[in-house]
């Protein structure tokens, strides 16, 4: 039996401890926690990596602490478009859906997209299709209305700027969500889940929902999910680049994740972290930025819930 391992993301950023009342930095840490908890008993109890990471992203999404699901920011429309992908490490399977409106948790409508669909991306009019047809249910926009980032949105909502979740002259952080994990057959998968940027406009989409970019699962190498700057981690191709790096290189997991985070991607500009496992059920963490909401678990008794370095 393999060492089971899961790790969970909430974002990366700049994340001012200033401005973080311990009230708020213990909801953060139980929600993360607890994302943690439904994984690793998932794992525990034999469950597979893509039902593990699948329902500790359900968990991260149903909170309105991050910007997935509930949490997601508000477009430059007011509205809410929210993007997700899920991988497989063993038979390489893949879903992902982009530019989806009013599902409670879009990352199981990806998993939906890779087990009944012929398809790998589904986006906008079609995925909401998709969805119907597969008995998704479709919230109503006050599902995900909240107070603050409604604020952060009218801050900029007659501008043409747009911005990673929090605003750069406050708390600037991406709060996109994600899990990794390797289960007790020694399969990886990975997760990811987003709102993508507040005031976002012209249907953008980061990296989130691409697979090979911010989300990637190959039980040869690792299961990486993303959350940082989108633009820049589409083009460093970064999630199948850690991949890379272990399968050319024969860099450990270890090494390949901080090559590309601490080196390769700053070098073009982009800020963030990942998470990413192998599947002898070792984690990696790496991070650029003041911080990232994170955790892992593993079978080995390691467990982790951090928020800064
Ligand atoms: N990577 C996400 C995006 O660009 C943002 C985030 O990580 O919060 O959509």
């Amino acid at each position: 039996m393999s060492t089971i391992s899961i790790a969970i993301h909430g974002g990366a950023g700049t994340l001012i401890k200033g401005q973080m009342t311990s009230e708020k930095e213990t909801a953060y840490r139980n929600a993360l926690q607890n994302a943690l908890d439904i994984g690793y008993k998932l794992l525990e109890k034999g469950a597979s990596a893509i039902d593990a990471v699948e329902q500790a992203v359900v968990a991260l999404e149903n909170t309105p602490l991050f910007n997935a699901g509930k949490g997601s920011v508000f477009t430059n429309a007011g509205t809410h478009e929210m993007d997700a992908s899920i991988m497989e490490g063993k038979g390489l399977k893949a879903g992902a859906v982009s530019l989806i409106t009013g599902i409670k948790n879009p990352i199981s409508l990806a998993k939906q997209v890779m087990l009944k669909s012929e398809h790998v991306f589904l986006a906008g009019d079609g995925a909401m299709r998709f969805a119907k047809e597969n008995g998704f249910g479709i919230e109503k926009p006050t599902y995900f209305y909240d107070q603050f980032r409604y604020e952060q949105w009218q801050e900029i909502k007659d501008s043409d700027s747009f911005q990673l979740d929090h605003s750069d002259k406050k708390d600037s952080k991406f709060g996109t969500v994600g899990a990794v994990a390797c289960d007790q057959s020694g399969n990886i998968a990975a997760a990811t889940s987003t709102g993508g940027m507040t005031n976002k406009k012209w249907g953008r989409v980061g990296d989130s929902p691409m697979i090979g970019a911010g989300n990637y699962a190959n039980n040869h190498t690792c299961a990486v999910s993303c959350t940082g700057s989108g633009e820049f981690f589409i083009r460093g191709v970064v999630a199948y680049d850690v991949s890379c790096l272990m399968e050319y290189k024969g860099l450990s997991l270890q090494q390949a994740a901080e090559e590309v985070i601490m080196n390769r991607i700053l070098k073009i500009g982009g800020d963030g972290g990942l998470i990413a496992v192998d599947a002898k059920g070792n984690v990696a963490m790496p991070f650029n930025t003041e911080g990232m909401y994170r955790g892992f678990k593993s079978s080995n008794g390691d467990e982790v819930v951090a928020i800064y370095r």
